[in-house]
This record gives structure tokens, C-alpha cells and sequence, in this order.
């Protein structure tokens, strides 16, 4: 069974680190710690049955010391406020290390997705937004997709926001279907951030990312994509799973195939895939004898428990949060290289803000202009993530891990944004 952890704990322990590292002052560190506005509302839909059901949903914008805030929304019958106000927490550094005009924000609807129809995920999808319009803008706050939210959720909220405001502004939302302003490449973006990402630590590592053996926990948008660009690139995707389970093939998977097979299958899961060794669980995808884990899903997967189980030499993370500060200490001792989710899947908000750019320039830009913006930035973002994890943090084999390192890098800029501003 996985524990679930407190998030915005988690988060606030991380950023401890990063403040003695920087050595901040406490109230420093507390006004960094702290959201700087946190929207709850509440969003009627009526039900298939004629009755009216409330759902809860949130906005928490993080900070905007560099920016208008900018992160996703995501829909689950998990999410919480403290959830949101990590993850919100989280899309600041990611957004300050990838040195975008952005500060950090987060929101989300506490429903299961799946039990919805159409007509109801409309309905939940519109009146959260325009409940939250007061808020957002495109100078304000530029929500985007992020777990069980798709283009066609940012189509509902910009309609929303159109109908509330009289006003058509096409970058109040990044993520968008291609008709409505998005880029084609925002829907793969993120995996290919991280693929990217994955094959210039294997490249530090062993040389090259041809032959080493992955394996991706989630098979959403982002471990789908991952996966893809991952075989693509050479590596042997050997294990898969989803909130169902995971299948094993000592061979590699092919991951188009795979999603082929599960999208034919309607709700169908990864375990009903047929061309498979063994069927594993969760819990055994995590900790098993691989180059690379891509844990892909959701926050705290790897917690402190599964620490000394895991096996992967380089952990590259997909997910927001998968790993608990506890667990990276115990990974970090046995020397395993983990290239923090700030970094690792910034991929998607960097497209969005390509995507946010042309919307206000009424302009257009190619998929391979898109590709390349994307991936040169990610490289040199891991480069100076590495080079200061080595130079200034003792790299490999030291106390810290790299997470230390990009988190240093983007709370100082927001640091010095804030001195600038007469903040701190
Ligand atoms: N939800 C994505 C993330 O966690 C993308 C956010 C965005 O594009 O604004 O980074």
C-alpha cells in the first residue's frame, strides 16, 4: 500500500534545504513558504438525474515575484488544498529555473473525472472557471492542463471566460486545442522535456541512453509521450504500469503499441495488454532492477519505505512530487542520480508559454521551431543544474541531491525578484 504524505510539508521540508543552501533568514524563508492567495469555490453541477451536486475546487497562486502566476489544474478525488499549494509551490522554481516571466500557481477540483459524463465535466469545467475568472488573466494567472485535464477541458474554461468577461483572450489559457490558439506540440511536450532530460543524464552517466532499460510508472499524457520519445531514442522500455497495475517484458515495449491497444480497449488499462512476460504490481514496477525510473503518476510514490528497495540507478521525474524528502536522503546515500520534476517535466509550461507568446503576438511558429525552443532550453537548463550540483554541492557521491541544486538556482532568482521589488 502507498502512504500518502502531507505535500505542502514535503514541500516546505525541500525548501528548508534550499534556504540554509542559500542561507536565508527565517522570515525569508517564510515568505517564501507562504501562498500569496488561496481561492476556494465551490461548483455546482447538475447531475444526469436532475440533482444538483457541489463539487470543491481551488486556485492557489504561490507567488508572483517574476510574474503573472501560471500552472495547471488538475481533477481527482485525491486532491486537496495542501496538494494544490505544493504543487503551486512547485510551479515557481519550475517556472523560475527555466527562467520564464512566470510566478508559480496550481489549482484543482476534488472529483473523480471518470465518473462524469461529458455533459457533467462540461458543466464542472465551465462554472469552476468562471467561478475563479475574478482571478486569472492573461497578465494575471494562465491556468493550463495537468493530471485528468486535456485541451478540450481549456476550451470549456476559455469559453467560460469569454462568456463571464465579454472579453476574447486567447492566452488566459495555455494548452489549448489547435483551433483555439494551441500549438500541436503542447500535448507531447512534456514527455519529450523529459526524454530530453533522461537521455543528457544517461549521457553524464554511462555515455549514451542507446540500451539502457526503463521502466515508466503512470501511462498518462506525460509517462505515454515519455515512453515514446524514450524508445524513440533507443532505450528499452521494459516496464509499464497504471493505476490498475504494470506489465513486464525483459524484450521492451513498444510504447505506441501499447497505447494503441489500451485506447481500443475504451477504459482499458495497461494490464490488459497481451504481448507480456508478467504482470506486476505497482509496488514491484518501482523498485525494479532498471537503468531509469520514470515514476510518472502522481506525488509521494517513492516514500521513505521504498527508499532502500529501489534498485534504478538515475531517477528522472515525471510526476510533480513523486518522491518524499526521506526517501531522496536514503537514495542520495546509495548514490542513485535523481533529476527533480522542476527541471525534468518542464517541458509542458515551457510550450505553454511558447503557446502564451504567439496568443499575444497573434503570431504562428512551426512545430520544429516549437521542438527545438523546447529542447535547447531544457538542455541548458540541465546543464546548469549539473554544473552547479557539481561545483558548488559536491555533485554525485555528496550530501545532496540534484533537486538541491535547481531548487537553489530558481529560488534565488525569485530571491533577488522580490529584494528588487522591496518584498524581502
Ligand atoms: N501542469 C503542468 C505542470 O505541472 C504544466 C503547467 C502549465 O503549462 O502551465 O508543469
Amino acid at each position: 500500500m502507498i502512504s500518502r504524505l502531507d505535500p505542502y510539508e514535503e514541500a516546505k521540508k525541500q525548501l528548508r534545504v534550499t534556504s540554509s543552501i542559500l542561507g536565508l533568514s527565517e522570515e525569508e524563508y517564510e515568505a517564501l513558504a507562504t501562498p500569496e492567495r488561496i481561492v476556494q469555490v465551490k461548483v455546482p453541477v447538475i447531475m444526469r438525474d436532475g440533482k444538483v451536486k457541489h463539487f470543491v475546487g481551488w486556485r492557489v497562486q504561490h507567488n508572483s515575484a517574476l510574474g503573472p502566476y501560471k500552472g495547471g489544474v488538475r481533477y481527482s478525488s485525491e486532491t486537496n488544498l495542501s496538494e494544490v499549494m505544493a504543487l503551486a509551490m512547485w510551479m515557481t522554481w519550475k517556472n523560475s529555473l527555466a527562467g520564464l516571466p512566470y510566478g508559480g500557481a496550481k489549482g484543482g477540483i476534488q472529483v473523480d473525472p471518470f465518473k462524469l459524463n461529458q455533459l457533467e465535466l462540461m458543466q464542472i469545467s465551465k462554472n469552476y472557471f468562471s467561478a475563479i475568472t475574478p482571478f486569472v488573466g492573461v497578465d494575471l494567472d494562465i491556468p493550463a492542463p495537468d493530471v485528468n485535464t486535456n485541451p478540450q477541458t481549456m476550451a470549456w474554461f476559455l469559453e467560460a471566460y469569454e462568456e463571464r468577461t465579454g472579453r476574447m483572450e486567447l492566452g488566459v489559457v495555455t494548452g489549448k486545442p489547435v483551433e483555439l490558439g494551441g500549438l500541436n506540440t503542447r500535448i507531447y511536450s512534456t514527455g519529450l522535456g523529459v526524454a530530453t532530460i533522461a537521455e543528457a543524464a544517461a549521457k553524464k552517466l554511462w555515455g549514451g541512453i542507446e540500451g539502457r532499460t526503463v521502466a515508466i510508472q503512470g501511462f498518462g499524457n506525460v509517462g505515454y509521450y515519455t515512453a515514446k520519445f524514450l524508445a524513440e531514442r533507443g532505450a528499452k522500455v521494459v516496464a509499464i504500469s497504471d493505476i490498475k497495475g504494470g506489465i513486464y517484458s525483459s524484450k521492451g515495449f513498444d510504447p505506441e503499441k501499447v497505447k494503441e491497444f489500451i485506447t481500443k480497449q475504451g477504459s482499458g488499462f495497461v494490464i490488459d495488454y497481451q504481448n507480456v512476460e508478467r504482470r506486476i504490481a505497482n509496488e514491484e514496477l518501482l523498485t525494479l532492477d532498471v537503468d531509469i525510473l520514470v515514476p510518472a503518476a502522481v506525488e509521494n510514490v517513492i516514500t521513505p519505505e521504498l527508499g532502500p528497495k529501489i534498485r534504478a540507478k538515475l531517477i528522472v521525474e515525471g510526476a510533480n512530487g513523486p518522491t518524499s524528502p526521506e526517501a531522496e536522503e536514503i537514495l542520495v546515500k546509495k548514490g542513485v542520480v535523481i533529476v527533480p520534476d522542476i527541471l525534468a517535466n518542464s517541458g509542458g509550461v515551457i510550450m505553454s508559454h511558447i503557446e502564451w507568446v504567439n496568443n499575444r503576438m497573434g503570431g504562428w511558429i512551426t512545430e520544429d521551431e516549437a521542438k527545438a525552443k523546447l529542447i535547447q532550453k531544457m538542455t541548458d537548463s540541465f546543464n546548469a543544474v549539473w554544473e552547479f550540483w557539481e561545483k558548488r554541492l559536491g555533485g554525485l557521491g555528496g550530501a545532496y541531491s540534484m533537486r538541491a541544486a535547481a531548487q537553489a538556482i530558481a529560488v534565488d532568482r525569485v530571491v533577488r525578484a522580490m529584494k528588487l521589488k522591496g518584498l524581502i
